[in-house]
């Protein structure tokens, strides 16, 4: 399978290419083309095996879809993610991927100043991408919209639940719209996280690598 056989726009295409990616792997063979049918999914994958391009593909693909995007900067996509170092690497595909669309994204994690990234979020950005606590915090303080959301995507959620933020995690979920496409990602699949896909996701497909 070659990557122009998932249907993704030419200038998604074009950035895969010079970065001289051959051909998508397993996860983002099977993963994409249900997310592009507007699935919600369930991912087993480990990290090393491209499980985030297989999200921000079709999700770049589905912003660069919904048109001109340089005004009125509305998050489309929140990303949660359980550590700074996960959201700044998500945040480098993004900037891989939609190197030749008008795609923009931000990323807000604690241990740093709420200040600055309360002026990014005030600029607007198609993607958040962020971790539990300090996006709830900026929700409390009312600076994140969550109400014009399509994509919700619950990365590395095994990991979220061992370092303590699945009840963040809980509330996060149930600010975002109820006709949302949700996500999520995860190497393991513990109980507590089967529980929060069956509560959260609906009809979801199933990938595992
Ligand atoms: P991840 O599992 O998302 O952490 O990705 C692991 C690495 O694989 C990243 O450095 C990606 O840039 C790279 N990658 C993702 N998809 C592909 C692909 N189809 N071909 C080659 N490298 C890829």
């Amino acid at each position: 399978m070659t990557f122009e056989d998932l249907q993704l726009n030419k200038n998604i295409l074009r950035a895969i290419d010079e970065l001289g990616y051959k051909e998508p792997t397993p996860i983002q063979q099977k993963a994409i083309p249900f997310i592009l049918a507007e699935k919600d999914l369930i991912g087993c994958a480990q990290t090393g095996t491209g499980k985030t391009a297989a999200f921000a593909m079709p999700i770049i693909h589905y912003l660069h879809k919904l048109g001109n995007t340089k005004k009125a900067k509305k998050a489309k996509v929140l990303i949660v993610t359980p550590t700074r170092e996960l959201a700044v690497q998500i945040g480098d595909n993004f900037e891989k991927y939609a190197k030749y669309t008008n795609v923009t994204y931000i990323t807000l994690y604690g241990g740093m100043s709420i200040k600055p990234q309360i002026e990014q979020l005030n600029k607007g950005a198609d993607v958040i991408i962020g971790t539990p606590g300090r996006l709830l915090d900026l929700y409390k303080q009312k600076h994140l919209d969550l109400d014009h959301l399509h994509f919700l995507v619950l990365d590395e959620a095994d990991l979220m639940l061992d370092m303590g933020f699945i009840d963040d995690v809980k509330k996060l979920i149930q600010l975002t719209p109820s006709n949302r496409q949700t996500l999520l990602f995860s190497a393991t699949m513990p109980l507590p996280i089967r529980e929060l896909a069956h509560e959260f996701l609906q009809k979801p497909e199933y990938v595992t690598v």
